[in-house]
């Protein structure tokens, strides 16, 4: 079954989304993998030729709402969508009062509103797909407010949670499961890029589990929800933290 599923994951040439991809590519199933990352796409394409399997690679910035009819048209060639997973995001570490209009918008842009028109886009699809499911990369910063206080990047991702429940209501009538992933700290290029490794060692302090998320901590997760198994589960967050944030 895994093998015919189609899965469509944004933000797959770096991080949780890549090692996702990897996830899914190693099940045999269709990979739409969308990045602006070319580089990191084209890294994909080499692992899965490796596994002798192939991905499909599209290249898109989710700045670009208008380009989604890219995202269509590679998924309008299989008929069907099974998995949507919104992954890519950015953050960056600018102190509260020093955040600009333009970082707050690019933001908001990336982190919510191209999640949300992407999700419309590819919402037909889904609701022709097998067991279909959303699955949405949130962030324990949405719920505690985050490490640094940039309250762009918290409270775009508390807004992502909401929508997370909005479109699970609004998607359940037609079996379409929407659930997230808030991931604490994994170590990955957005954490390289904003904290040291004496500030990432002090932060372990801070985690009960004593180390900082990998990508697959995150990837496990995200491929539960896609599965079977998790066939009644919608609307839900599933906190991948080491007891950091604990609701
Ligand atoms: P990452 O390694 O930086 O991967 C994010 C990917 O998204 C990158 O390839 C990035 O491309 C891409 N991306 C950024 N803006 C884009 C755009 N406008 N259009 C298309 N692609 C874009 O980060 P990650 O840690 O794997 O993060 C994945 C998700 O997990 C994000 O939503 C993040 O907020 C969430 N998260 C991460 C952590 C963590 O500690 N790592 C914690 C909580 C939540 P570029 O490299 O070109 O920017």
């Amino acid at each position: 079954m895994v093998e015919s599923r189609v899965i469509f994951i944004t933000g797959a040439g770096s991080g949780i989304g890549f090692d996702t991809a990897c996830r899914f590519i190693k099940t045999g199933a269709t990979v739409i993998a969308c990045d602006r990352d070319v580089l990191g796409l084209q890294k994909l394409e080499q692992f899965s030729q490796r596994e002798g399997k192939i991905v499909e690679i599209l290249p898109l910035d989710l700045l670009d709402v208008p380009s989604f009819n890219l995202a269509e048209d590679a998924v309008r060639k299989y008929g069907h969508l099974d998995v949507l997973v919104n992954c890519a995001g950015i953050c960056s570490g600018t102190p509260l009062d020093q955040i600009t209009i333009e970082e707050w918008d690019r933001t908001y842009a990336v982190n919510v509103k191209g999640p949300f028109f992407l999700t419309i886009r590819l919402l037909p699809f889904l609701k022709a797909g097998n067991q279909p499911t959303i699955i949405n990369i949130s962030s324990m910063a949405g719920f505690t407010g985050g490490i640094k206080s940039n309250p762009a990047y918290s409270s775009s991702k508390a807004a992502l949670t909401c929508m997370t429940k909005n479109l699970a209501k609004f998607c359940a009538p037609f079996g379409i499961r929407v659930n997230e992933v808030s991931p604490g700290t994994a170590r990955t290029a957005m954490v390289e890029n904003w904290l040291d490794e004496n500030e990432i060692q002090k932060f372990i302090l801070q985690i009960p589990m004593g180390r900082l998320a990998e990508a697959d901590d995150i990837s496990r997760v995200i491929v539960f929800l896609a599965s079977k198994d998790a066939g009644f589960i919608t609307g839900q967050t599933i906190h991948v933290n080491g007891g950091m944030y604990i609701p």
